[in-house]
């Protein structure tokens, strides 16, 4: 069974520390943005256009988007773009010709940019292909902004440990975690009796069985609330997100399994509830923009504007909260028993996970098929002991390969 092992309350709250990275005019924040072309990477991108006096940008990187990413290190003036995919870097060398910025490709050449002298690092790789470039930006012991969450998923206790050994600073993005991030702000660990993630419920919330089986990617696609890359928009369909999230929530927060939870509320305005042993409860609000999470990482302990709609509660009316339904999702009872089996099975959990989301999105799994194969992958993962524990990034890399391996072979029954 897991035990607490999150990051000391100091590496992730609290007041300003000694890397007091915060953005401000006087001190503008040399930002790296890891994912740069994604849906965090742009909207972290799009809060630096609005407050230029207040960053400077170090590297951005992409992995296939070469267009998007050159046109991105011109806009903000990047010292250096680089592009995960090495066989687009000739075309990344020729639309910056001229234009001052170093050209990089290759996957190296991504680690090599989160570790380049920066103030902050934004870690928005979707996946385990964020591991390496994430650790190696934690190694380098300044701020790392995690939006990434499979890091903590797959790595915690390695990723954890590398930010305590370093005095990294770890902020959440995600906005659950940012919310229980502010909510926890100068509270004392001991007296948190309870952390409750919301979860929107996702597209098919109110979706029987029978039209859960017909699911298609198009309609997984389409979130209620919020707007994101695909990956995790399909996560948050089968509510596979919200069991990452807890694992997320385990590794960050000084709380044991038992004292986490999460809640479905629909309208995605409040996103996480903070339990005291006095009965207090602190919930954190905003509308569902990823902009708020993403500034308040950049600017913490600091805040900086970000052009979101503000909250009106009441033309809102009402804010409604419900139990999820497990039989019908039941990706979150999978996570949730990973996280409990602790070792290797959220790495396991992870990436069979990826390789069934993958599927069902060229249509070659049925969407309840894909909680079934990443059941399956655990199952047999742990019988052919692949979920022991992982001492380092190289275990948990191989971990994860075997597990793709895996659950690629048992697809074939599907
Ligand atoms: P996207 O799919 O929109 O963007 C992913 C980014 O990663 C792109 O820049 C992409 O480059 C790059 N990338 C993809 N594959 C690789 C690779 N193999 N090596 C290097 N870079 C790669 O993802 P999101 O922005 O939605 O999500 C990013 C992370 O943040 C995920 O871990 C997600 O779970 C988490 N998150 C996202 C939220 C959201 O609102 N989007 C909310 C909370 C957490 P290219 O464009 O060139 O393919
Ligand atoms: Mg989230």
């Amino acid at each position: 069974m897991a035990t607490t092992a999150s990051v000391p309350m100091a590496r992730i709250a609290g007041g300003p520390t000694e890397n007091d990275a915060g953005c401000s005019p006087d001190k503008p924040c040399r930002l790296t943005v890891l994912g740069a072309t994604g849906s965090i990477g742009t909207s972290t991108l799009d809060l630096v256009g609005r407050n230029p006096e207040l960053f400077e940008i170090v590297a951005l990187t992409a992995q296939t988007q070469v267009e998007q990413l050159a046109a991105l290190a011109i806009r903000h003036r990047a010292k250096v773009a680089v592009i995960g995919d090495e066989t687009q870097l000739a075309a990344l060398r020729e639309l910056l010709a001229g234009a001052g910025i170093a050209a990089m490709g290759g996957e190296a050449a991504v680690v090599e940019a989160a570790t380049m002298p920066a103030d902050c690092v934004m870690a928005a790789i979707v996946g385990a292909a964020g591991l390496k470039p994430t650790y190696a930006a934690a190694l380098q012991g300044r701020r790392v902004a995690l939006a990434n969450k499979e890091c903590l998923v797959s790595a915690g206790d390695v990723f954890t440990k590398a930010i305590a050994q370093s005095g990294a600073e770890l902020l959440p993005v995600d906005s659950e975690h940012s919310a229980v991030f502010q909510a926890l702000a100068g509270s004392d660990a001991a007296a948190i009796e309870k952390i409750v993630l919301t979860a929107s419920g996702g597209p098919f919330r109110t979706w029987t069985r029978e039209q859960l089986a017909a699911a298609t990617p198009d309609q997984a696609l389409k979130h209620p609330n919020w707007s994101m890359g695909a990956k995790v928009t399909i996560d948050s369909a089968t509510l596979m997100n919200k069991g990452l999230e807890l694992i997320e929530a385990f590794h960050l927060f000084p709380v044991g399994v038992d004292a986490l939870d999460c809640v479905v509320h629909p309208q995605s305005v409040v996103h996480c509830l903070v339990s005291y042993k006095d009965g207090s409860v602190m919930a954190q609000m905003a509308p569902p923009d990823m902009r708020t999470p993403i500034a308040v990482a950049l600017a913490w302990p600091r805040r900086m504007a970000a052009p979101t709609e503000k909250l009106d509660l009441a033309r809102l009316g009402t804010l409604s909260f419900e139990a999820p339904d497990e039989a019908r999702f039941p990706a979150l009872a999978i996570a949730k028993a990973a996280l409990r089996r602790g070792g290797a099975a959220p790495a396991i959990l992870n990436a069979a996970n990826e390789i069934a989301v993958a599927a069902f999105l060229e249509r070659r799994l049925k969407f309840c098929d894909i909680a079934s194969l990443v059941d399956d992958a655990l199952e047999k993962a742990e019988k052919r002991g692949l979920a022991g524990d992982a001492g380092c990034l190289d275990d948990v890399l191989a971990i994860d390969a075997a597990a793709r391996r895996l659950a690629v072979e048992l697809m074939s029954r599907y």
